[in-house]
């Protein structure tokens, strides 16, 4: 003979109470406590606070980049000190605002001391943040902006500039490669490159 209809459904409570924790995966609200929160690695214990991301949130451009600087950390806001004005203008000469269409975030969330790299173990511990924002954007392109985000994103340890002027794939979406506004303020002649490289990102757009 079967089980009565309670039994059964005792069973079923049990066997769910066994199953591991099935986590969902976070939504946007979640996401945003889950940041300011992270002690993840030792950059919790030098930010001023956490730099999330900014922009449109069905973004279909997504920009990434390395990790917030000095300005960044005091305002919240990736991409609002000195790159972050070359940036505006890169932007606005492809007719794109960081406001409209455009979402802006970078591999880290907290400042690195001094300005100096990400260490791997930062990167690891924070990209899940940058995958899970990728994940809810759905953006339609994304460009990787300098070393860390082209090299995290398509996990390789190529160079920038081995990596430009291709249509890459992360996660099946076309991921396009330039160099970090940063360096391009150190490095005036690449700027031309950059153009180059936004231009063909926009391109690439135009034929998705
Ligand atoms: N550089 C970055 O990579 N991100 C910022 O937000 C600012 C400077």
């Amino acid at each position: 003979m079967g089980l009565g209809p309670v039994w059964r459904l005792r069973r079923r409570q049990e066997a769910a109470a066994e199953a591991p924790e099935e986590k969902a995966s976070p939504g946007w609200i979640e996401l945003k406590a889950a940041v300011p929160a992270c002690t993840a690695c030792k950059l919790h214990q030098g930010r001023t606070q956490t730099v999330f991301g900014v922009g449109d949130e069905q973004a279909d451009w997504l920009l990434v980049g390395e990790a917030p600087g000095a300005e960044e950390d005091r305002l919240g806001e990736p991409f609002v000190g000195q790159a972050g004005r070359l940036l505006d203008s890169m932007l606005a000469a492809i007719g794109l605002s960081r406001r409209d269409n455009v979402y802006i975030c970078n591999v880290l969330k907290c400042r690195p001391p001094g300005n100096r790299n990400p260490e791997p173990d930062e990167v690891a511990k924070c990209t899940p943040f940058l995958l899970r924002q990728i994940e809810l954007i759905g953006p339609k392109l994304i460009v990787a902006m300098g070393r860390f985000a082209a090299q995290t994103l398509l996990d390789t340890d190529a160079s920038i500039a081995s990596l430009r002027g291709r249509v890459h794939r992360y996660a099946g979406l076309p991921l396009v490669v330039t160099y970090h506004p940063a360096y391009l303020l150190r490095n005036l002649p690449d700027k031309a490159k950059a153009w180059e490289d936004l231009v063909f990102a926009r391109r690439t757009m135009q034929a998705l």
